[in-house]
């Protein structure tokens, strides 16, 4: 597909017009209106001469405001680089000045962190909005210094948009997004129009089976084909509930775009509160439940989830951390009817690479995380050689296809060693195709442990270690040791039963290290209240890994 983005919007607007795309605490915006709203973001955006080539930072929370801002960067040219309102200034300066956006898009509350981050970055137009604005866009907001309303972006024409009709999609950016950061510093992702579409469309066929299509005004769309029923997270005339950060890869790709394309209605919550979720899943009668695997985790521990009627929710998708196989039999025991796709990907392939496909009839693989979408293709490098290697054998990830990024910004060299002459992406992730060419992600090549010499993949531990009685969470991680070089050490939270207070470190490690071979066996078990979790739901190793090497000295 060569269409900018702004096309898919335009695509929804047409085809679903009245219907209501979001709600937000109660309060409704239909398509019509979005596309309304973006515009006028668009136009207002132009007026205060931000444009093609200026980067326009994205501070804001998942909110109302978000789907015309998002949109409305793009269709004025400009490139959307959205960063987490929970990062601190100095993070925040970083990913600023690293990425040059000329203008900051955020949230009133975000101001003190925000003016002590612009030090001398090249942002000179500030836009703010905040909870009241939800309700009622035009309600007053708090203003820094010759900071700007976003109440009077919106006051803009819409018809004067329409900029991104002259963009070159294919080399035009679309997205600057950084990397998550939990392995090292955070890079920028040049993510060109051209991706960003395909890797949408690649997603919605892989959640809906449809094929991407054009419409009459040329602009894409998605046209259903075959049976509805076969595709069951197909929203369509469905209903979801979001939780997944906007200013992550699976939320903006997956969620967002995928959501406004398919015509479904999302409900926001901009915190997660798991008895809410629960209850407004009866109340809208979701569809489809999507999230990482920590909001599932969670959704499982709600008191009376097994009396909940959940009948509607026809599909479940999870994706951006392994989702483990007793987690799945128990979804699968709580949502008979539904099916579970688990989607694999990194901010470098826009978001996705592969899934479990769900159709109704297609063969899903629990532990794995399905097949390449459309155009994409996976190959198995070994770690030391680089060498292709067979079915059955663990090597990195290897990843191409459409949505590859163009690279990484102002890293040649590091966009040189992770994108090879072939086009190949190396991802960092160890992995093993089956015969039939499922990917089955075995762990991160850097949270790797070596004991003796022998490779140890904390991930299979933690599989064994989630399905004993009493666990609520794990994470394994070494611990520094002279003579072995590192130990496997299980970090364990407790249930809140009677298993998880009769957890012994004896009664963990025996589960375990029964199931595995001696150089694998975990050495040490640490009770703890929580494992830290990145906003986006992955495990963030790191924090745990420093604290055993400062605790090592
Ligand atoms: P950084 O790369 O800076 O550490 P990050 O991990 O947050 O940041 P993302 O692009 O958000 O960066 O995440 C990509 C990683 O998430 C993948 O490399 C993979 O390890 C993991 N991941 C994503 N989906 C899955 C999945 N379904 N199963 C297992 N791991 C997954």
């Amino acid at each position: 597909p060569t269409a900018p983005v702004g096309s898919l919007l335009r695509a929804a607007v047409r085809r679903w017009g009245d219907r209501t795309a979001f709600v937000h605490h109660g309060t409704e915006l239909s398509f019509t209106e979005l596309g309304r709203r973006a515009h006028a973001v668009a136009a207002g955006l132009a007026e205060r001469g931000v444009g093609p080539g200026d980067v326009v930072a994205v501070h804001l929370p998942n909110c109302l405001q978000y789907p015309p801002v998002y949109y409305g960067v793009l269709l004025a040219g400009a490139t959307f680089s959205p960063t987490n309102p929970l990062l601190t200034p100095a993070e925040l300066a970083h990913q600023l000045a690293d990425s040059g956006a000329r203008a900051l898009i955020t949230w009133d509350a975000c101001l003190p962190a925000v003016r002590a981050a612009l030090g001398d970055t090249a942002v000179r137009t500030v836009v703010v909005t905040g909870p009241a604005q939800i309700a009622d866009p035009t309600a007053p907001v708090e203003l820094p210094e010759g900071g700007v309303d976003l109440a009077d972006l919106l006051a803009a024409d819409p018809s004067d948009a329409h900029r991104d009709a002259d963009l070159d999609p294919a080399t035009a950016l679309a997205h600057l997004a950084y990397t998550g950061g939990t392995t090292g510093v955070s890079k920028g992702v040049e993510l060109p129009h051209r991706q960003v579409v395909t890797n949408v469309l690649q997603s919605g066929c892989w959640a809906s089976g449809s094929l991407p299509a054009r419409d009459a005004e040329g602009d894409v769309t998605l046209d259903q084909v075959g049976d509805p029923d076969e595709y069951p997270t197909r929203l369509g005339t469905g209903c979801a509930i979001n939780l997944t950060p906007w200013f992550h890869a699976m939320g903006v790709i997956g969620y967002l775009n995928g959501q406004v394309l398919s015509g479904a209605t999302v409900v926001i919550h901009d915190r997660f509160d798991p008895v809410a979720y629960v209850r407004d899943a009866e109340a809208y009668r979701v569809t489809s439940i999507g999230g990482a695997p920590p909001v599932f985790a969670a959704l499982l521990q709600v008191p009376g989830i097994a009396d909940a009627d959940l009948s509607s929710v026809r599909g479940l998708s999870s994706g951006a951390a392994p989702l483990a196989v007793p987690l799945i039999e128990r979804l699968t025991a709580l949502f008979p009817g539904a099916v579970i796709g688990e989607g694999y990907g990194l901010t470098e392939v826009t978001m996705q690479a592969t899934g479990n496909p769900v159709a109704r009839s297609a063969v899903r693989k629990a532990g794995t995380v399905g097949l390449p979408v459309p155009d994409t293709e996976i190959s198995i490098r070994a770690l030391d050689t680089g060498e292709e290697l067979p079915a059955g054998e663990r090597g990195e990830v290897c990843i191409r296809g459409p949505q590859v990024m163009r690279g990484y910004a102002g890293r040649p060299e590091a966009t040189a060693q992770s994108i090879d002459a072939e086009g190949w992406f190396h991802s960092g992730d160890v992995g093993v195709l089956d015969e039939d060419g499922y990917l089955a992600v075995v762990d991160r090549t850097k949270d790797m442990l070596l004991h003796k010499g022998y490779n140890v993949f904390p991930r299979e531990l933690e599989e064994i270690l989630v399905g004993v009685p009493g666990v609520a969470g794990v994470a394994v991680v070494g611990r520094p040791d002279p003579v072995a070089g590192e130990l496997p050490v299980a970090y364990v939270v407790r249930r809140s039963d009677e298993a998880g207070a009769a957890l012994t470190e004896e009664s963990v490690m025996a589960a375990v290290n029964d199931r595995v071979t001696p150089y694998k066996r975990v050495r040490a078990v640490v009770f703890t209240d929580a494992i830290p979790v990145s906003p986006a739901g992955k495990v963030l190793k790191r924090v745990l890994a420093d604290r055993e090497r400062e605790a090592a000295g």
